[in-house]
């Protein structure tokens, strides 16, 4: 098997080949040429989240799972929240294929999700961009949303401020202005971001205008919420994946409610083969609920694998 360490991972996978990538894979997925298994997560205490994200790929070949979690502690130790590789094995057989470092994919393809979402959904005119978070994530999400649309300025806000200035140096990198704001001027924002770690919701109803696109990207888990359950019932809704949106997802809350029926969740998918129109309307709030799917992971693991086979680099272990 092949290992490819974190190190190697951004000479390998551009952001642009992650968007491809994901894209392929909800395609797969809304085909039924590909599915998630079950998402096993466990607290572990003290705020740490630890579990597995799996899935096999038919038409993309792929067999694998992606291990790690959430270690809150680790930012004071100069490493990222976020830990995780992915283990990819051969479909037919069983065996082992590949151990991936997963941190800069991760932050990759959950990117791409959320830029598939705004590409696919968001009014063609949409001129001000909206981040609530401004952690870990929040960096590759204001520039790959930057990438779909073009957009003339970014508002944020965050529950730590001081963490706002490291967003705005990107900002400034990609030419936009940015401006730190509170939440009800979130109403400027055509298109909104949510990538927090917030377990109550932040985002209200009348923080948000009509028309807005909102991609809700933090909450991965049980008990996590970013945005107030009404505004799942006044928007159209999609996600990545309806069995994660509504047990792990920003879903969980207005399904549970009796807000949203899952019935009215429409998988990404759909929209990128054509089987569902997506927005309806100048007027009409969609939704994106991504909860990450482990199929991402196997999807842009592999094409580091594959660019490191034909590049000779990595490291080939017999296990
Ligand atoms: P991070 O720890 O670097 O940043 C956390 C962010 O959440 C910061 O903006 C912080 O200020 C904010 N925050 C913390 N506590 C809060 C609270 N009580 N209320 C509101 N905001 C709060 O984390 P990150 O790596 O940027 O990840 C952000 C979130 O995205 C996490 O919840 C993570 O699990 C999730 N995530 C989701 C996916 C996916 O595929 N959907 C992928 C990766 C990460």
């Amino acid at each position: 098997m092949r290992i490819v360490p974190e190190a190697l991972i951004a000479g390998l996978v551009s952001p642009e080949d992650a968007f491809a990538a994901i894209e392929a894979v909800f395609a797969a997925m809304s085909r039924g040429e590909a599915r998630n298994f079950d998402v096993v997560r466990e607290a572990l205490g003290e705020g740490r989240q630890y579990g597995f994200k799996s899935g096999l790929d038919r038409a993309g070949g792929q067999l694998g799972v992606k291990a790690g979690g959430y270690f809150p502690g680790n930012a004071s130790r100069g490493i990222i929240n976020h830990q995780s590789t992915v283990f990819l094995f051969d479909p037919e057989t069983g065996r082992p294929v590949a151990m991936v470092g997963g941190g800069l994919l991760t932050a990759l393809r959950t990117a791409a999700a959320s830029a598939i979402s705004i590409d696919r959904l968001a009014r063609p005119e949409a001129r001000v961009l909206g981040m609530v978070g401004a952690g870990h994530q929040a960096a590759f999400q204001l520039r790959a949303a930057a990438r779909v649309r073009r957009f003339e300025r970014v508002i944020a806000w965050n529950l730590h401020p001081e963490m706002l200035t490291r967003l705005g140096a990107v900002a400034a990198e990609l030419g936009l202005p940015f401006e730190a704001v509170p939440l009800d001027r979130m109403r400027e924002a055509d298109v909104i971001v949510t990538i927090t770690s917030s377990p109550a919701a932040c985002l209200l109803g009348a923080h948000v205008s009509a028309g807005t696109h909102l991609a809700c990207m933090g909450t991965d888990t049980k008990g996590k919420q970013e945005v107030a359950p009404d505004l799942l019932a006044r928007a159209r809704v999609f996600t990545d994946e309806l069995a994660q949106s509504v047990s792990i997802g920003e879903a969980q809350h207005a399904v549970a409610q009796g807000l949203l029926s899952p019935a009215q969740i429409v998988p990404l998918g759909d929209v990128v083969t054509g089987q569902h129109p997506g927005r309806q309307g100048a007027e009409e709030i969609t939704l994106f609920d991504g909860t990450g799917v482990g199929l991402q992971d196997l999807a842009v693991a592999a094409m580091a694998v594959r660019r490191a086979e034909e590049r000779g680099q990595g490291i080939v272990v017999e296990v």
